[in-house]
């Protein structure tokens, strides 16, 4: 008789596992405690969660989902146990590319908006591992530089959901080989859980970490608050997320030496004294650019050295996991550059505040070298975002700039975007509008270009429109048709007509080279449509160059018209 309970148990879980509702709660408050063994690369967590139910109905059933490596060991309501069958998952949201689902079946159901407390107890080791890379064909190696999250004897980095789920969350699955499903869960889970309030209390065993070092999470000022309090046996660090905003929780353990610089605290391995001091360095120059466009760095940026020199880099805010490796003053200067626009400026926007962050890159290779230099480092990024506007093109649904979580557009495309409004509007203008910007007034879309049209005193209704609220793809220019006339005077006057054969419109520079010197304006050329200018020159036009690589275009090869070549075609 007990047998059969069980087994009409485990099928009525089992039915409960199909008719699931992965994210019908939101995980309003953790409340964890965690341990960490670094020597067994163990972790082992008890705490409490509340859960509100958001979807809407009434909800009997609960999924909780942790790493594959960790195994539930308790769950429990008001300290009495509760029915639950563990399965494993499926989904990439993992490192391991699989999750233990605990699906917890509640004495009653959970009325729509009401919440819900449970006690929590699950526990395993968390080595390195890239499954989900390898296995839709990533090279080992490759796969082991971005996916380096572990508990390790000697060095310890996890990030939390999209990487390792080291704490419960809760999504349908999601897969690398189906276009953006993991961009897209991550956000929508950092969305939902954007106002939730997470305290973690994590403690080391003191003998591991005299070898393994101090822990460290990522503090944001005023969200987390960092208590080390030193005992005999075990050291405690307190990281409150209150909220958890777009943070993904993090925590590494390290035996770092640090370096205080001006602008940036650098914790570094052993040996790696002098790179930290080149970045230190790096910083303290870029610093004033940063501060010239922007306000002065609301905290110094922090950098956490990674062991493997070929691991990716990280940044969650203005803090970076990087490798410090010997990559010369210039490349780091770049760096440091983006994470000091991070500490200066925040806007829960990822176009907004990584796109500004890539563009003052730009900006700062301009300031170093020139002109050329600042579009040459816009080149280098859109091969890659040619890429994906091409995937993009055949997709159902739009991927609005001020939407996207695809990094290509957030972060390439997005730069692209400032550089053309500060192109539009000018430089003083743009710096006024970033100083103005305030995050916490961004409720839609269209706040950003009332800013910048403030400032700027000129409409920018249809660039908003064919680049940030829709993605219209990009232009492609070409010279339409141009036409000398000498004047009495014995100048020329050549009236050139550009055309864009793309859907999405844009202020381009039209440059004219005539024998005695070049000539450039500006022209404003919409999506499918024609624009002409009139260039004055001394002597006959050689050629036509239409754009100079401000804006993106998806096709570059029909931008010079050479005026000679095609005279001896006719
Ligand atoms: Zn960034």
């Amino acid at each position: 008789m007990k047998l059969l309970c069980a087994l009409c148990f485990a099928v009525m879980l089992a039915a409960a596992a199909n008719a699931l509702d992965r994210e019908a709660f939101t995980f309003v408050r953790y409340d964890l405690n965690v341990r960490v063994e670094p020597q067994q690369q163990r972790l082992g967590v008890r705490g409490k969660l509340t859960l509100r139910n958001d979807s809407g109905s009434p909800q009997r059933n609960v999924s909780l989902q942790i790493s594959s490596s960790l195994n539930w060991r308790a769950i429990t309501q008001q300290g009495k146990a509760v029915q639950f069958l563990t399965q494993p998952y499926t989904s990439d949201i993992d490192h391991t590319g699989s999750l233990s689902e605990a699906i917890v079946s509640l004495a009653q159901d959970v009325p729509a908006r009401g919440e819900v407390e449970l006690e929590i107890g699950y526990e395993g080791t968390i080595p390195q591992d890239a499954t989900r890379l390898t296995r839709i064909g990533v090279p080992a190696e490759t796969a082991r530089h971005t996916d380096w999250d572990q508990i390790g004897k000697t060095f310890t980095a996890i990030r939390g959901a999209g990487y390792v789920a080291w704490y419960p969350i809760s999504t349908e699955a999601a897969n690398l080989s189906q276009g953006n499903s993991v961009a897209e869960t991550v956000a929508r889970w950092k969305t939902k859980q954007a106002q939730a309030e997470m305290k973690i209390r994590i403690s080391d065993a003191r003998g591991s970490s005299e070898a393994s070092g101090e822990l460290t999470c990522n503090a944001e000022a005023g969200q987390v608050n960092v208590n080390h309090s030193g005992g005999a046996a075990s050291a405690v660090t307190e990281c409150d997320y209150l909220p958890l905003e777009a943070t993904v929780p993090l925590f590494v353990i390290g035996k770092y030496e640090s370096l205080e610089g001006t602008a940036a605290d650098v914790s570094y391995l052993s040996g790696h004294k002098a790179v930290a001091a080149e970045y230190a360095h790096a910083a303290e120059k870029a610093l004033p650019f940063v501060t010239e466009w922007m306000a002065e760095p609301h905290q110094k940026v922090e950098v956490l050295e990674l062991p493997d020199a070929g691991a990716s880099p990280y940044e969650a805010g203005s803090m970076l996991l990087t490798p410090l490796n010997h990559v010369g003053t210039a490349a780091m200067e770049m760096t440091a550059v983006h994470q000091l626009a991070h500490a200066a400026f925040y806007s829960p926007r990822p176009w907004i505040y990584e796109g500004v962050a890539h563009f003052m890159q730009a900006a700062y290779r301009e300031r170093q070298s020139g002109r050329q230099a600042g579009l040459d480092f816009m080149e280098s990024h859109r091969a890659a975002l040619l890429e994906t506007e091409k995937s993009l093109a055949g997709e159902k649904g739009e991927q609005s700039l001020s939407k996207t979580e695809i990094e290509d557009l957030y972060r390439s495309k997005a730069m692209y975007v400032w550089w053309m409004l500060r192109d539009l509007v000018g430089e003083t203008a743009l710096k006024g509008a970033l100083a103005a910007y305030q995050p916490d007034q961004d409720r839609e879309p269209v706040y950003c270009e009332r800013v910048i049209e403030g400032e700027a005193q000129v409409g920018l209704r249809w660039f908003f429109e064919d680049w940030v609220y829709h993605d219209k793809g990009l232009p492609d220019f070409r010279v339409e048709s141009i036409f000398p006339q000498q004047a009495p005077s014995g100048s020329y006057l050549v009236t050139v007509t550009i055309e864009n054969l793309g859907n999405a419109g844009a202020e381009v520079p039209v440059r004219l080279r005539a024998q005695g010197g070049d000539s450039s304006q500006r022209l404003e050329v919409r999506g499918k449509a024609k624009n002409s200018i009139r260039f004055t020159m001394p002597s006959p036009p050689l050629e036509i160059v239409v754009n100079d690589g401000s804006v993106p275009e998806s096709d570059v090869s029909n931008n010079i018209y050479n005026v000679g070549a095609e005279a001896g075609k006719r």
